[in-house]
């Protein structure tokens, strides 16, 4: 695969255009022309954005709840209609999402469900962690999560068969307890997994642990062993200076979810507070129940504007450290080093995205571009791994490589949701 004439994001917060060259899944060469005019920048490449908060198989609940607080919403709303769900459904559910982050230029997802459903990521092309622990932490299960993952990893290590990896979870400190945690943890000490978790979400939330534990969620769960081998905290929005410590001594990044945190009404992480701590922080956009899409440029871009205007000053965030944060801060919260960037040696992950939009142009600042003008469906082809998993043009055949057609895809969705709904 070759890419002539395009504008390129690239690492070192640099912009170029030139040529892209792929051979097998990797990038072999990228050659940079001199002194262009961006202005009005034709096609310009991204590095697939990384999405490290997902429910995928929740676009079956798109939207179901809307107005609730999260406890409420969890328990009235979601987790009902949840206790109906089926083997079918899930997949359905997790095979639109990952049609739908691949159309907007996400390559890559953390995923984490109630069911065995990482086949839906290997059929569309993406690459994934999925966690698929109970959440409720029932004992009985663990031993089962635990030869789960292990049989699935080496199943996938065994011949190139994709990039979709299980890491481990647990839904949240509030919905398992400490033996579970710890047992979990001794179990990890062989596996070596990154744990994906939900902590702080709500100040309720936060301060029922510390209630309950005398220590905060991540305090909590660090001195349960669980965060030994490093992983991904989503949301984080009520978590203390100590807490950001803990997390940068201990690997685990920081999933910022803007449009989640807001539409449930849980407040306003501090990103920038973890960052100066030291905390890697990542984006994600948590389940369509909450958002309600799987879109990464509306991440982007609300993580830009919200932390502006807290802090009432437009240099906070600059479009690069919010590019970073959807692209390599991404690929590091979830341990994987060979994706995240356009350069030599890389994995060939990208979206193309097409320049020639009345909102894009003149095209004078590309990065301030991508997070405040851009948006998911100004990508035209995202290709992974060096295979090119969406292409715009094709239209009912955009995912020409997935085995299940967008249409048989659709129809699997809607049986599946319209069965949901009248449960
Ligand atoms: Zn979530």
């Amino acid at each position: 695969m070759k890419l002539e004439d395009v504008w390129m994001l690239l690492p070192g917060r640099r912009v170029g255009f030139g040529t892209i060259e792929v051979v097998g899944d990797t990038i072999t060469a990228v050659k940079l022309a001199e002194n262009r005019e961006s202005k009005d920048a034709g096609r310009l490449v991204i590095p697939g954005l990384v999405n490290c908060h997902c429910h995928a198989p929740m676009t079956l609940l798109r939207g179901v709840g809307g107005g609730l607080p999260l406890k409420r919403w969890l328990e009235e709303a979601i987790f009902p209609k949840e206790a109906k769900l089926t083997d079918e459904d899930v997949h359905a559910g997790a095979l639109w999402g990952a049609m739908e982050m691949l159309a907007g230029g996400t390559t890559c997802v953390a995923d984490m469900y109630e069911w065995n459903y990482q086949h839906a990521f290997l059929e569309a092309g993406m690459r994934a962690r999925v966690t698929t622990v109970g959440r409720l932490g029932a004992p009985g299960r663990l031993a089962e999560c635990v030869s789960a993952t292990r049989e699935w990893n080496e199943w996938m290590c065994d011949e190139v068969r994709g990039d979709v990896y299980m890491d481990l979870c647990i839904h949240s400190e509030y919905l398992t307890d400490e033996h579970f945690c710890r047992e979990l943890a001794a179990a990890n000490e062989d596996l070596g997994r990154r744990l994906h978790v939900h902590v702080s979400e709500t100040k309720r939330e936060h301060e029922e642990c510390i209630a309950r534990h005398g220590k905060t969620p991540i305090a909590y769960l660090a001195d349960t062993g669980i965060l030994d081998h490093g992983g991904y905290a989503a949301h984080c929005v009520w978590c203390t200076d100590d807490d950001f410590k803990i997390m940068a001594e201990r690997d685990v990044s920081l999933v910022h979810n803007p449009t989640s945190n807001m539409k449930l009404g849980s407040g306003f992480a501090r990103i920038v507070r973890a960052m100066e701590l030291g905390v890697n922080v990542a984006l994600g956009t948590d389940g369509t129940a909450s958002n309600d899409n799987l879109d990464m440029f509306e991440e982007m871009h609300l993580a830009s504007l919200i932390h502006k205007g807290l802090a009432n000053d437009p240099t906070v965030l600059s479009p690069w450290d919010v590019i970073e944060m959807a692209t390599k801060n991404g690929a590091k919260a979830l341990g994987m080093g060979d994706i995240g960037e356009i350069a030599v040696g890389k994995k060939a992950d990208f979206c193309v995205v097409d320049m020639d939009k009345l909102h894009l142009i003149p095209a004078f600042d590309i990065p301030n571009l991508v997070v405040h003008s851009m948006h998911s469906s100004d990508v035209v082809m995202t290709v992974v791994g060096g295979e090119t998993v969406y292409e715009a043009a094709l239209g009912e055949n955009a995912f020409d490589g997935c085995p299940v057609t967008r249409a048989d895809a659709k129809a699997a969705l809607l049986a599946s949701a319209t069965r949901l709904l009248s449960c």
